[in-house]
């Protein structure tokens, strides 16, 4: 028989909005089953026709919609050319830099890349695995993160590669990354965390589905 989950409880928090004539609310929806195993679906809303137009919710404060865009708009910027820099790279040095990185004590490898997950343990056997290394080589340039184009940077000074559109990138990069932390500390200026109006559970189902 199918074990269905049934809506149990939902918790509710209810702040102010920053023009002050609503509110905005966080809800969490706890479902159970026969055997107590919960699933708990979360919402979040602004109750607010004005506050609505003009503010997003951010973590548990209110932030104007224009500085949040700009914050967004900084932060791809650097995303975008951390994809750039990353794609070029792989493409034309993929090769020495494995060979190099693959070459060096897992210690130094884990430090050299500031790999702060896994921990060395996990890591090293990790790479002794088969194919370990290269899986390990992809997995911690995956992403297209500031701590992605930091291994890659780091790994071509090891291997003495020069390249000087790459370097033009970077530079250009730690600008990016200057411009979206000062945005970002903009906006935390801005955030408008509401009193708490209420924080209270209801058990009635709200029928999400
Ligand atoms: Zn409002």
């Amino acid at each position: 028989m199918a074990n269905k989950m049934e809506h149990f409880k939902t918790e509710i928090r209810e702040y102010r909005c920053a023009c002050g004539n609503g509110n905005y609310t966080f809800k969490w929806h706890t479902y159970r089953d026969n055997y107590f195993s919960e699933d708990v679906i979360s919402q979040k809303g602004i109750d607010c026709p004005v506050c609505k137009e003009t503010h997003y919710i951010q973590d548990y404060s209110l932030v104007p919609k224009a500085v949040s865009d700009k914050t967004s708009e900084a932060s791809n910027a650097v995303k975008d050319l951390c994809q750039i820099i990353k794609d070029y790279a792989l493409e034309h040095y993929r090769e020495p830099m494995f060979k190099y990185i693959s070459s060096i004590p897992a210690t130094r490898w884990h430090s050299l890349w500031h790999i702060g997950s896994p921990s060395i343990g996990t890591f090293r056997k990790d790479i002794n695995a088969t194919n370990g290394k290269e899986a390990t080589f992809n997995r911690h340039l995956s992403g297209s993160y500031e701590s992605t184009i930091y291994r890659i940077m780091v790994t071509l000074e090891k291997c003495n590669i020069e390249d000087l559109k790459l370097a033009n990138w970077n530079d250009d990069l730690q600008v990016l990354i200057q411009k979206r932390n000062e945005v970002k500390e903009l906006e935390n200026g801005y955030l408008y965390k509401g009193q708490l109006l209420r924080d209270y559970t209801s058990y009635q189902d709200p029928k999400l589905s």
